[in-house]
């Protein structure tokens, strides 16, 4: 039974006593250690901007000490045996789903994510560690490819200890899909949580102790993109970096990561059309509109912030539009009511209400929100807010807002559509609307995008392929691929004895 907003208020003080006036540390070599410095940073909730607790801050050293722990152990998880991965995956999935509540409540405090959202997530968290288990077994299969007078086989071996760097937006889930395979491979994992939101990191650590995974295997070392971020990327010992976050950083993490010949996985970010035509399910379509810009607040890679439209049904679409977004219950992210909650940062408010202003200045029309307001007093909320009137060309159609924000372009015909889609520095995800078939799979062959969604919402099947093309990423996650990226691919030729070998010096 969900329960409401003060007794979620009472639980999650409960949880909160362990941050408050306190530091939180890293967790190396299944210690938790503070930084060799000394030096720690301070975590605000959005809900109020008020200091919840101090973060030990990770520096070179830190990450020295962390990549070394992951190598020293790298042997010896890799040769443990994939039952055994499996095994102890599935008491970590376990140890979630125990603490899924927790993990909720306080994911949903630290970053404003709606408790709605954040009690699905720690679910799906779950479900990604036990995915990923059952493939650890299987993991190091290759391929059997015979030629005429050899044998050639292949077989995965892990690539050694890596990287994962997340981002702030659902960061638990997030993190779990970039570390549950990287274990399942048989690699060794330093995380390093995003700043804004690092408390979950730690429970999922807490979590893989108590599950049993030998100390090291996964390590967690707070801090700073520009320091602690950039020194594992640079870390010799580091054999690969999954990434999730911005693409500047994604392009930064490929220049620090170069001298040392990382192998890099990025996903990062979105400016996302969902097309809409006018043969389209109308109420099904608005529907998975409104939830993929505003769920999550806005803040997610998928969003769909661009809504290409049939000029034909444009005034009726927008029209419709207004009356739901007028509806949205935007509130504290703990009210199981709320649809919105506040953002992540005062910083990250100000870029968004930066676009507000700029909306206007390009010629776009704010039709619906474009003001920040608070709840008591405090607070990072934002309207959620509709632009119309946008052209594909302005700055709020080409630039990821990563708010509860909606650009409205409309678009003659197909051909008309499929350009403007493809017009952007992105290539993530595509969402179309059309009860035309032929039309749907005629589109969807020519968008640049790495994923696209026929008459649906996004929604996550753990097997297929998730990422982007262009500035929106490099590589998949999910089934073998995740595997292929934490893996080395190893080729091993025998020959039947029948060949000869060609003779020099003779
Ligand atoms: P960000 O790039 O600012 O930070 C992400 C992480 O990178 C943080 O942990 C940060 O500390 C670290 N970092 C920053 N600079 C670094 C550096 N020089 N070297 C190493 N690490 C560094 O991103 P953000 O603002 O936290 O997250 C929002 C972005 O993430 C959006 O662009 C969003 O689209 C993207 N995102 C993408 C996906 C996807 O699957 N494609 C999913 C979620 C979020």
């Amino acid at each position: 039974m969900p329960k409401n907003l003060s007794e979620n208020l009472i639980e999650i003080e409960k949880y909160l006593d362990k941050y408050k006036n306190k530091t939180l540390s890293h967790f190396i070599g299944g210690k938790e250690v503070m930084s060799l410095s000394g030096n720690t940073f301070e975590n605000y909730s959005p809900v109020n901007n008020e200091k919840i607790g101090s973060i030990a801050s990770g520096a070179e050293e830190d990450i020295k000490l962390a990549c070394e722990t992951a190598k020293n152990v790298s042997d010896e998880w890799r040769k443990t045996s994939g039952k055994i991965k499996q095994k102890l995956l599935h008491k970590i999935a376990d140890g979630i789903e125990k603490r899924a509540r927790e993990i909720a409540l306080v994911e949903s405090y630290d970053s404003g994510q709606a408790i709605r959202f954040m009690s699905k997530a720690a679910i799906r968290s779950a479900a990604n560690f036990r995915f990923f288990a059952d493939m650890a077994p299987n993991a190091c299969d290759g391929k059997a490819l015979p030629a005429d007078e050899h044998l050639n086989y292949s077989i995965r071996q892990p690539i050694g200890p890596v990287g994962v760097i997340t981002p702030w937006n659902t960061p638990f889930m997030l993190s779990t899909w970039k570390i549950a395979p990287a274990l399942a491979s048989g690699c060794t994992v330093v995380h390093k949580p995003a700043e804004w939101s690092p408390y979950t990191a730690m429970i999922l650590a807490e979590i893989i102790k108590e599950a049993g995974l030998p100390d090291g295997v996964m390590n967690v070392v707070h801090g700073f993109g520009e320091t602690a971020g950039k020194s594992l990327t640079e870390n010799k010992n580091i054999k690969a970096i999954a990434f999730v976050g911005e693409s500047s950083t994604g392009s930064q993490i490929m220049k620090q990561g170069a001298d040392s010949l990382k192998r890099v996985h990025f996903e990062l970010g979105g400016k996302n059309p969902v097309i809409v035509f006018d043969d389209a399910d109308i109420e099904k379509a608005l529907d998975a509109t409104i939830f993929m810009i505003f769920s999550l607040n806005g803040e997610r890679c998928t969003s769909s912030s661009r809504l290409l439209i049939q000029e034909s049904i444009k005034d009726e679409f927008v029209k419709k539009l207004c009356e739901r977004i007028k509806k949205l219950k935007v509130g504290h992210p703990l009210d199981p009511e709320t649809e919105i909650g506040p953002l992540i940062h005062e910083k990250h408010l100000k870029k968004v209400l930066s676009y507000f202003d700029l909306a206007g200045e390009e010629g776009a029309t704010v039709k619906m929100g474009g003001k920040a307001f608070s709840i008591n007093g405090a607070g990072n909320y934002v309207e959620p807010t509709l632009f119309t009137e946008v052209k594909n060309t302005m700055r709020v159609a080409q630039e990821e807002i990563f708010g509860p924000v909606l650009s409205v372009i409309s678009f003659k015909d197909e051909n008309h559509a499929l350009e403007i889609a493809n017009d952007t520095q992105y290539g993530l995800a595509a969402y179309i609307w059309t009860s035309d078939v032929g039309r749907s799979l005629r589109l969807s062959h020519q968008l640049d995008t790495g994923m696209i969604w026929i008459n649906s919402e996004n929604n996550r099947h753990l097997p297929s392929p998730f990422g982007g093309m262009k500035a929106s990423g490099i590589g998949r996650d999910g089934g073998d691929y995740s595997f292929d990226f934490y893996m080395e691919t190893k080729n091993i030729c025998t020959a039947f004895g029948t060949h000869t070998v060609p003779k020099l010096g003779k």
